[in-house]
């Protein structure tokens, strides 16, 4: 006769983070989703981002990459691209040509972006004209407050760095949405229509100039302010990167505090628990790299995007230091023995949006990281497909390092889908597979993420780094 023991060990079933976990290692999973809660309320943009990774980084014995002449086993290097794309690595022991082990996650997130040009005054009320960055659904970001984040230039060629609607006692900005009472017209329209993109704009004031009778007053009261605080002028902004967020600061959810809710942790979720595994590596045979990259929400496009040479040249110079010379056959040996965890971000099984999703190859919050063999639209569109022999490597590690892990999809075949920077990475010639925290939310203001797949998420790039595949 066959035991029921034994016939339950033939599954493949799905375990829940928190009853598998000890009270010791609980505390270390809330201990770190607080500081991952710090971590993205000073990074709400890419730069930002970057700053802050850097500032870990130097925590954690990391210099620039530059300031070394040569590399060996144990050094800590970063390499920094254009302030919005960074690099980490730890040299390995082991002869770098038999690859190195990569965790590759995002640091831009989708947002509203300032026009070139973008003051008016209409009605007696001074606006900011914007263009949305990546997939938003745009009526969530009405009737919010918001902050805004960028640098731009003065007259004098100097660059200065706005942040606005994050300190206490910022002013915020905001989009005005129709009362219910008008919206007759407004709330007949399909979801994608009843807001435009040409109507995000950004209230920012209603004064007029004291004491003084010109044209668009309020308009230039506000050109006034930004002259006084900033020294500039209508034209900076022509130049301009400044970036518009919610202004609200990460929180936890739930009476059980289980939950992060916040903007942007589509991927920094993934950055962040990527950056703590690397500081925690501890003399990796293989050479450990976090790469953080820009620009994933529109398509990996850009200098500072997947695509860019940056992550090529990076690795070359690496290996150029470490080995004293590196040619194309010495690289496409490094980067065709590596391996690439792309993290990022799935989503998770919505209780109020249940028909979106096929269960049996869904993620759930809280039952650990989810692995995705591939991603895509329609037919895998659009997706790397990681190989068979990968899945097995990377499952057998997280199994042999007691990570709780799940296996999905994003969601139903045909009902949508997305794309990572795993296609990118994989053209490379490299094994690479998705993977990356489950997200109530996604692409909303306020995301939400469960601590306990937090928490997995960083055990997993940890034991991957250590672990060399
Ligand atoms: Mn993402
Ligand atoms: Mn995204």
């Amino acid at each position: 006769m066959v035991s029921k023991e034994s016939l339950e060990a033939l599954k493949y079933s799905t375990k829940d983070v928190y009853s598998h976990i000890s009270a010791e290692k609980r505390r270390e999973m809330l201990d770190l989703c607080d500081e991952y809660m710090e971590f993205l309320d000073r990074g709400k943009t890419e730069r930002e981002c970057v700053n802050t990774a850097v500032e870990m980084a130097k925590n954690h014995g990391f210099v620039p990459f530059s300031e070394k002449g040569t590399l060996k086993a144990g050094d800590k290097v970063y390499f920094i691209n254009r302030k919005k794309n960074i690099m980490l690595a730890v040299i390995g022991s082991e002869d770098v040509e038999k690859g190195i082990n990569i965790v590759g996650a995002h640091i831009d997130s989708p947002r509203l972006d300032l026009k070139q040009n973008p003051l008016y005054e209409s009605n007696g009320q001074a606006l900011l004209k914007t263009h949305y960055y990546g997939g938003i659904k745009k009526y969530q970001w009405t009737a919010i407050p918001l902050s805004i984040h960028g640098v731009c230039y003065t007259k004098d060629g100097e660059q200065v760095e706005i942040c606005v609607g994050e300190k206490e006692g910022d002013p915020v900005f905001c989009i005005t949405d129709l009362l219910p009472h008008l919206s007759r017209e407004q709330m007949s329209k399909k979801l994608s229509e009843a807001i435009e993109g040409e109507s995000l704009n950004i209230l920012v004031g209603g004064m007029g100039v004291n004491d003084c009778e010109i044209d668009q007053s309020v308009k230039m009261n506000i050109l006034n302010i930004l002259n006084i605080s900033y020294g500039i002028t209508e034209d900076s902004f022509l130049s301009a990167e400044l970036e518009i967020v919610p202004s609200f600061k990460a929180k936890n959810v739930g009476f059980d505090m289980s939950f992060v809710g916040a903007y942007g942790q589509d991927d920094r979720v993934c950055a962040f628990t990527a950056l703590k595994s690397i500081f925690d590596v501890e003399s990796p045979a293989k050479t450990a790299v976090c790469l953080l990259v820009d620009k994933e929400e529109i398509g990996s496009e850009g200098n500072t995007g997947m695509m860019s040479k940056f992550f090529d040249m990076a690795v070359l110079e690496l290996v150029n230091k470490l080995d004293g010379g590196c040619d194309m056959i010495k690289y496409n040996r490094v980067i065709r023995n590596s391996a690439c965890m792309s993290s990022d971000v799935s989503a998770a099984l919505d209780p109020n949006y249940e028909g979106a999703f096929e269960k049996q190859n869904s993620a759930f919050a809280g039952k650990g990281i989810a692995i995705m063999k591939y991603t895509g639209a329609g037919g895998k569109s659009g997706s790397s497909d990681a190989s068979s022999e990968f899945m097995h490597d990377i499952l057998s590690v997280m199994d042999k390092n007691g990570v709780i892990w799940q296996s999905c999809e994003l969601g139903k075949v045909d009902k949508g889908g997305g794309g990572t920077i795993a296609k990118y990475v994989a053209n490379l010639n490299m094994n690479v597979v998705d993977c990356g925290v489950p997200v109530l939310s996604m692409h909303s203001p306020f995301e939400v993420t469960a601590k306990g797949d937090i928490y997995m998420a960083y055990k997993a790039y940890l034991a991957f780094y250590n672990d060399s595949i």
